[in-house]
């Protein structure tokens, strides 16, 4: 039987992991290699920060992206540009419409000020990057400005932010390509409080084609 998963992505795949629900994730991926993310169940964030292997001070920012391509969102086509504006990765294909880089990685304290203090003892993201960032010596200064795959975010016409109902649904994809070698940093969101992971975290899965 063939993997659904697999489909359309050109090249040897040279690594596949699933990712447990709540878990951090990081990997090294070499440039013109695709890394693609299958949200396995539907409607699981992803968050996501990208570093240069060379040089890990260079790492993905938000507003040079955003500010590059003239838009908040992002979509197929999107490139990742670094705090040095050059690309990381680029988003070669997503079967969801639009991805969110505005809304940020939840944490123990934005759970508390947002959702009470009886959530303070909940696993969040900035654990999780902080967890994935030490195994490699990077510690709380080195986590910026994130992407959340599949997480919606809409942008009133007044400018307010939205956290709801995903748009992503199961096995649907994004795949990057890496523009240099670069390290990718991942928080499978654990968050329970709000609609981002449809109150239920899952697994997602990591291909690597080369
Ligand atoms: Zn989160």
């Amino acid at each position: 039987m063939t993997d659904p998963h697999i489909s359309g992505l050109s090249g040897k795949i040279v690594h596949d992991e699933i990712v447990p629900a709540r878990a951090p994730w990081a990997h090294h991926v070499k440039q013109g290699e695709t890394l693609r993310i299958v949200d396995l169940e539907g409607n699981q964030a992803v968050d996501f920060l990208i570093y240069s292997a060379a040089d890990d001070s260079e790492r993905y920012s938000a507003q040079d992206t955003v500010a590059a391509q003239g838009n908040l969102f992002l979509r197929e086509g999107t490139v990742l540009l670094s705090n040095e504006g050059r690309p990381l990765m680029t988003l070669t294909g997503s079967a969801v419409e639009y991805h969110d880089t505005i809304g940020g990685a939840c944490s123990c304290e934005s759970n508390t000020l947002r959702y009470g203090h009886h959530t303070k003892s909940q696993h969040a993201c900035v654990e999780n990057f902080l967890e994935a960032n030490l195994w490699e010596g990077r510690g709380k200064r080195d986590i910026v400005s994130n992407i959340n795959f599949f997480m919606n975010v809409p942008v009133e016409a007044d400018g307010a932010l939205g956290i709801v109902d995903g748009i992503s649904a199961p096995g649907l994809t994004v795949d990057l390509r890496a523009e240099m070698d670069v390290i990718v940093v991942v928080s499978n969101c654990p968050q329970i409080n709000n609609p981002c992971n449809a109150f239920n975290p899952t697994p997602v899965r990591m291909i690597v084609a080369a």
